[in-house]
């Protein structure tokens, strides 16, 4: 009889967006005609700007052309994408060969598919409270979890000790679901800890097109040392308004190396092997993301999100409620008030405001007693939302 993988047996339920759905729909069917303001969703509201859909029809034309069609794509990536891509960083002073960049089609896939790269006994370290992938797919793959919880003390940006015993590390930032960012000084912190201790960072920076603040680092490469410890997976999703569409890229340094072996090397041979690549149509419009152009459409994009994130912050300060995020992110953390639970906050809010938010607890446990909301959704419900909560909350 086949063993199937018995480690699907150890995921937990993810009933976070389950459960949100299910309370939605009862309080919709109890209250009919009630119109709902859903701050809960990761997912984005705008379309692709211009360059993208313009460079995306150029491509589909491209196609149907004998001279100009193009069939199996280099499975790392077309020269073209690679190139924009190390263009793209080295505007922020951060340079690297077309070779360590990686087309893909999005973070999620890479998350997971990356484990491929280390030791089924290596150990995972999730800074708590985190996107729920970064456990999964290692529950899945059988590796051991070791959890890093953060709080308020120190604003959900958690620091290495010597009592964290870490192989493969993941960082989040700007973070989902707290909106929180690493300084230079902090990330470089980790980046010694993974050298001196052999291990592997893997940087989520799926939302670095939102920092502002420009002391802030877009890339764990703009910090001394990552070369040696980090591998930086990155997304079009938020950025780009990709979430439909899928692309992304993944950087892996060619001094990567780890007990002889370099990581970089390995990876050319691992999507060789399980990929044919990404589209020549897609990547041609992710392409546009970086030109002047596109950078500059996204960014218009971006600055909708950026005011969404603007009308909570707002109410969240005239209420004096504690928060972090949505400067820098776009997602805003709040701490629940009144000592309310997270889910108990959710219920509050959608009795009596109708607003749909994310419990923190659904983020990893240390997340309970805080509440997520998402600046993705639409300008007008948000900057309602934003006044009902002030409404509700002063009472
Ligand atoms: N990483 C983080 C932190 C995310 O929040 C998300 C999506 O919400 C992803 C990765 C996945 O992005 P993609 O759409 O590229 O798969």
């Amino acid at each position: 009889m086949l063993k199937p993988n018995h480690n699907y047996s150890d995921l937990k339920d993810s009933y976070l967006f389950y459960r949100i759905a299910q309370k939605t729909r009862a309080y919709v069917e109890a209250h009919q005609g009630a119109y709902l303001y859903r701050l809960g969703i990761g997912d984005v509201s705008l379309p692709l700007c211009r360059a993208v859909i313009d460079a995306l029809h150029e491509a589909v034309d491209d196609q149907a052309v004998k001279e100009t069609f193009h069939g199996y794509m280099p499975e790392c990536g077309a020269h073209f994408f690679r190139a924009a891509v190390a263009g793209y960083y080295a505007k922020r002073g951060v340079k690297l060969d077309e070779e360590e960049v990686f087309v893909s089609s999005g973070a999620s896939d890479e998350l997971g598919d990356i484990l491929d790269l280390f030791d089924k006994l290596a150990n995972a370290l999730v800074l708590e409270p985190a996107y729920p992938a970064y456990v999964d797919a290692n529950v899945m793959a059988g590796r051991k979890i070791v959890r890093l919880a953060s709080g308020e003390e120190n604003g959900f940006l958690p620091l290495p000790d010597k009592d964290i015993n870490a192989d493969i590390l993941y960082i989040c930032s700007p973070n989902n679901p707290t909106g929180a960012v690493f300084s230079k000084e902090q990330l470089k912190k980790w980046v010694d800890y993974a050298n001196k201790k052999g291990a592997v960072i893997l940087f989520d920076a799926a939302y670095e097109a939102f920092i502002e603040d420009e002391t802030l680092p877009h890339s764990i490469f703009e910090i001394d040392g990552a070369r040696t410890c980090a591998i930086e997976i990155c997304s079009l999703s938020k950025t780009a308004g990709f979430t439909g569409t899928r692309c992304g890229y993944t950087v892996i340094p060619k001094e990567l190396e780890r007990e002889g072996m370099n990581l970089n090397a390995m990876w050319v041979r691992n999507r060789t092997t399980k990929t044919n690549g990404v589209s020549y149509i897609i990547q041609k419009g992710a392409a546009a993301v970086f030109t002047d152009e596109g950078q500059k459409q996204i960014k218009e994009n971006i600055a909708v999100y950026k005011r969404n994130a603007k009308y909570l912050t707002d109410a969240l300060d005239k209420l004096g409620i504690w928060y972090c995020g949505g400067k820098n992110a776009p997602y805003i953390w709040m701490k629940c008030p009144r000592g309310m639970s997270s889910w108990e906050f959710f219920d509050f809010l959608l009795e009596k405001a109708q607003i749909v938010g994310t419990p923190g607890e659904g983020f990893g446990i240390c997340g309970e007693g805080f509440f997520r909301f998402s600046t993705f959704g639409s300008p007008a419900d948000t900057e309602i939302a934003a006044e009902r909560l002030v409404k509700l909350l002063s009472e």
